[in-house]
């Protein structure tokens, strides 16, 4: 069925498809990304699959297709991921290096064996050599040999050159992925599995060192609500702008990442509860100040919020139990009006 799509897109129907693509892309209020074009037309060159069954339910529920969701469709109803595709190009040519090199390897242990063989041979010889003449070719036969064992060794080097630059190639195209993996393609912010690796790398370094960790989770103020006036696309600008601000705030050493759909995190190191409330209200100030607009039409949006909570790390909080803390403080901050910052330690105590 898929294979019947790929064959559609390069027929003389494959035009009209596209078109029709980009208007039902349109229609679904999404962005043309190649993903989404690659699930439209999977969808409509398919259109009694469960891909288009699944994207018609979507549609009826006006459910918006937020990035998690074409993510998941992509996962679930194409043939291939691309990154699984890079990633085993990657093994093929690092498979393919590596049994050149051992193919070479073992090409140099045997002629280093005829060598020695061949110096044996010789040492007998001379024993048995009676006069100049044996000598000599006897000689002459150890040089020719030497000779070929040099040049072996000089195109082992080369070959072993090739591959080393073949390796170094691949590691950087590798190091490309692992970047791809780890950061958001809206924002450009790192990922939610970036965050947690970090979270989880910093609150080892924390524990061993004794040194400060603070933990912020920030949400945008009733995002539904505005993608319902807007737009999801608008909304998508939205996040956009605010994970600038927040990205710009958390350069590094501070860490900034989208951790769920209008959900950021940033970690801060070895820094005090004063200077980690300061990041955050400028961050909170800085967003609620700047009046939007949208780009396609310039209409004016006013201003989104965002609520902030932050939590210093506590000596032996595992990772999920110092998000949690953050997260509550999150949630006083909702629950007392939005647009604020909280910290986790200065809650009132739950009863
Ligand atoms: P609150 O102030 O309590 O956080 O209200 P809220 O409306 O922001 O919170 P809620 O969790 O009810 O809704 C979050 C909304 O964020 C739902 C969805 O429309 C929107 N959203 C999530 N991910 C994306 C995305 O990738 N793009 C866009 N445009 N919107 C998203
Ligand atoms: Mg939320
Ligand atoms: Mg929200």
């Amino acid at each position: 069925m898929t294979a019947k799509v790929e064959t559609t897109l390069r027929s003389p129907q494959a035009y009209g498809l596209a078109r029709q693509v980009v208007d039902e892309i349109e229609a679904a209020g999404v962005w043309p990304t190649p993903l989404n074009f690659e699930l439209w037309a999977h969808a409509l060159g398919d259109p009694d699959g469960a891909l288009a069954g699944e994207i018609k339910r979507l549609v009826a529920a006006s459910e918006p297709f937020t990035e998690a969701v074409t993510d998941m469709l992509a996962a679930e109803h194409l043939p291939r991921s691309r990154l699984t595709e890079q990633i085993r190009d990657a093994g093929r040519v690092l498979d393919r290096e590596l049994s050149s090199v051992s193919s070479v390897i073992a090409q140099a242990h045997k002629s280093q064996a005829a060598y020695g063989q061949t110096l044996d041979q010789a040492a007998t010889s001379i024993e048995a050599a009676a006069n100049g003449d044996g000598l000599r070719t006897i000689v002459s036969g150890l040089t020719t040999a030497t000779r070929q064992v040099q040049h072996e060794t000089e195109s082992l080097e080369k070959k072993l050159e090739v591959s080393t630059q073949e390796v170094v190639r691949l590691r950087e195209h590798l190091e490309l992925v692992r970047r791809d993996a780890m950061t958001d393609a809206l924002t450009e912010l790192a990922n939610r599995k970036a965050f947690d690796e970090h979270l989880a790398a910093a609150c080892d370094h924390a524990e061993s060192s004794g040194s400060a960790l603070t933990l912020a989770v920030l949400d945008i103020d009733h995002f539904k609500h505005f993608n319902d006036t807007w737009g999801h696309q608008t909304g998508d600008q939205v996040l956009r702008y605010v994970a600038s601000v927040i990205g710009r705030t958390a350069a590094t050493p501070r860490f900034a990442a989208r951790y769920g759909g209008e959900e950021f995190a940033m970690v801060f190191h070895h820094e005090s509860v004063t200077m980690v409330e300061a990041a955050l209200e400028s961050v909170r100030k800085e967003i609620a100040s700047r009046s939007l607009r949208r780009r396609s039409t310039n209409d004016e949006l006013g201003a989104v919020t965002v609520s902030a909570g932050f939590a210093v790390r506590q000596t032996g909080e595992t990772a999920s139990a110092f998000l949690e803390r953050a997260d509550a403080a999150l949630y006083a901050s909702k629950r007392s009006g939005r647009n604020r910052v909280s910290c986790a330690e200065r809650l009132p105590k739950a009863a």
